[in-house]
């Protein structure tokens, strides 16, 4: 086998319902293309039969290699892992849960093929989420346009193709909390997005529960904006100024000679406001030095227990 032209790579977590499928389709599609291609599916630490299943379908078709997770790192990091050991000279990174159509990859590809090195699918349609799930979605996606300066697009997921020369570029990107979202974005490039209509899933539930997602909005916005840090100032200063002019206010009335408008309740709530406001920002700061400190600790971003198929090429 040489060098595979084409990588697909796809996150399994506990993802034995969809798999199967997953794998149909992407072998239909790329084998109309016909040219090299390899499914590089990364098992992220699955409890049900996932792993298992990786391997028949490895052992049933050589051009599906794994990378087999010792525990679970999460979404953002499983496609990492794909990305460093994909082979291809274009990489697409796709939902294994067939959310993203296999059936728009040769669509990518040919924009890949005009020249562009970046392609990203654009969610025109989300069929079967809950109203939760997008009305969270849309959010995360305006608190993070306005917030930081590099340009995400709306609606755009993980479901993407990337030349060669961007996968290295990704590569050299070693940061722990990941939006990848973001990095290719900032990486620059030729990029252009594809709509598509994201189905719902094929099986089972998400993996992405409120937690995690808040855990990924979070990570995406510390890592492109400084601003949450910046706000102490506005903040500080705001409340700055509205301590100088209640000061004038009360010095005014004592002149008057009315009786001052203090009393137990005013400083209690006064104190309450001003300590919530200071450990507000000392929660911002905390998360930010959270993540200096991973970064500072340099472990590896994941753990593999085995590598299946890459060596056979
Ligand atoms: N996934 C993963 N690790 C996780 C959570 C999810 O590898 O910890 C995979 C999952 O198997 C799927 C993809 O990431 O292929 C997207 O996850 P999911 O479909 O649950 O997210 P949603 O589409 O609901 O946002
Ligand atoms: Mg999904």
């Amino acid at each position: 086998m040489t060098k595979p032209r084409f990588s697909i790579v796809a996150p399994a977590y506990n993802e034995e319902e969809s798999l199967p499928e997953f794998y149909r389709h992407v072998r239909e599609v790329m084998d109309a293309i016909g040219e090299e291609w390899e499914l590089v599916l990364v098992n992220d630490g699955s409890t049900d039969r996932t792993g298992e299943m990786l391997r028949e379908l490895h052992a049933q078709d050589r051009r599906v290699c794994i990378v087999d997770f010792a525990r679970n790192f999460g979404h953002q990091i499983a496609i990492t892992a794909g990305m460093d050991h994909a082979r291809g000279e274009a990489v697409v990174t796709i939902d294994a849960d067939l959310q993203d159509p296999p059936e728009v990859i040769p669509e990518l590809i040919a924009r890949w093929r005009e020249g562009y090195q970046v392609v990203y699918g654009v969610r025109a349609e989300r069929e079967g989420e809950t109203w939760f799930k997008l009305f969270t979605a849309r959010l995360f996606y305006r608190l993070i346009g306005s917030l930081t300066e590099i340009e995400i697009p709306m609606e755009a997921g993980d479901f993407r193709l990337l030349d060669r020369q961007v996968v290295e570029e990704l590569r050299r990107m070693r940061e722990h909390r990941r939006f990848i979202r973001g990095m290719t974005s900032w990486a620059g490039y030729r990029q252009i997005g594809v709509p598509y209509q994201r189905h719902a899933r094929f099986a089972g539930e998400t993996k992405y529960p409120l937690r995690k997602m808040l855990r990924l909005a979070l990570d995406a916005i510390t890592a492109f904006s400084d601003l949450p840090l910046k706000l102490a100032w506005l903040c500080g200063l705001g409340l700055l100024g509205l301590g100088v002019l209640l000061g004038l206010v009360l010095l005014g009335l004592r002149l008057a000679g009315a009786t001052p408008l203090v009393g137990q309740g005013l400083v209690l709530s006064v104190a309450l406001l001003l300590g919530g406001v200071q450990l507000v920002f000392l929660g911002i700061l905390g998360e930010y030095m959270a993540r200096i400190y991973d970064e500072v600790r340099n472990r590896p971003l994941y753990t593999v227990r085995e590598l299946v198929g890459f060596d056979e090429s």
